[in-house]
């Protein structure tokens, strides 16, 4: 039997604090991530998004239920995960080239000269080929998010784990990195999960889209994105992409639409 790249098997997740008392963030939440797969997730602010990759990325254990990769109970992070935040994180005192470098050398232990010439490619690829000399703080938020990009892409992960990544982006740049993450993810598969706020973005992107509740979360729905592939800009405006966005809306809609 094959297992499923990711699964989430009956998840709760308590965060208890002294001061604020405790939140339930997520509740019997299952789902499953086929190897190869792109799924996004979406779901209204606070409804448990960040939570669920934190999970998956063993960086929070769940207060019930099973998280599991490949079949393993994951128990701690694992160096085979990439993960793109929703704020950068890079370190202040490296430079964008060593910045990207940063996993390649002390995940790896390696001295990163072989990567030098693939992190450039990478760092032209998001648009930050002349910077690479530059400090973290002489780039704007969404340069330093493209620059996180590249870093967690030349790791080359099985599995890349992103939080709402483009969320810093202008529309342009954001559509065009959507179709760049779509090439290098045909080029050499990888199970992506990606969280997103924007619809639209989703339905281009992925094979799935799982729509969560409101918080305490859990997932609603899974919509199976026909779509034919590669997508290009015509499939935005196609009547099928339409129709799907127009479903997804809805979902999410959906607690806001049968209150009203
Ligand atoms: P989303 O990414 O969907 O906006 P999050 O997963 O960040 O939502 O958070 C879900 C809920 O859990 C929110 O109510 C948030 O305040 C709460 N939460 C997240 N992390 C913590 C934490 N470390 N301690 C306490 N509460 C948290
Ligand atoms: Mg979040």
């Amino acid at each position: 039997m094959e297992w499923p790249a990711i699964a989430l098997e009956g998840v709760d997740k308590v965060f208890d604090s002294t001061k604020t008392g405790s939140v339930r963030a997520l509740v019997d939440l299952d789902l499953t991530v086929e190897r190869g797969e792109f799924i996004s997730i979406v779901g209204p602010s606070g409804c448990g998004k960040s939570t669920i990759l934190r999970l998956i990325a063993g960086l929070l254990p769940p207060s019930q239920g099973h998280v599991a990769i490949d079949g393993t109970p994951v128990k701690e992070p694992r160096d085979e995960i990439g993960i793109v935040f929703q704020r950068p994180t890079l370190l202040p005192w490296l430079n964008i080239r060593d910045n990207v470098l940063f996993p390649i050398r002390h995940k790896r232990g390696e001295s990163g000269r072989r990567f030098h010439g693939e992190a450039q490619a990478l760092l032209d690829m998001v648009g930050l080929g002349d910077f690479s000399s530059h400090m973290p703080d002489q780039l704007s938020g969404g340069m330093q998010q493209r620059a996180a990009i590249a870093r967690a892409l030349l790791l080359d992960p099985d599995i890349l784990l992103m939080d709402e990544p483009f969320s810093a982006l202008d529309a342009l740049t954001r559509d065009e990195m959507g179709f760049e993450l779509l090439r290098i993810w045909e080029e050499r598969p990888k199970t992506v999960v990606f969280i997103t706020h924007a619809i639209a973005e989703a339905v281009l992107l992925s094979d799935r889209v799982a729509i969560m509740t409101e918080r305490p979360g859990s997932i609603r729905s899974v919509i199976e994105i026909d779509l034919p592939r590669p997508r290009t800009f015509a499939t935005l405006s196609s009547p099928r992409f339409l129709e799907l966005s127009n479903e997804i809306r809805a979902g999410v809609l959906h607690r806001i639409a049968t209150a009203a």
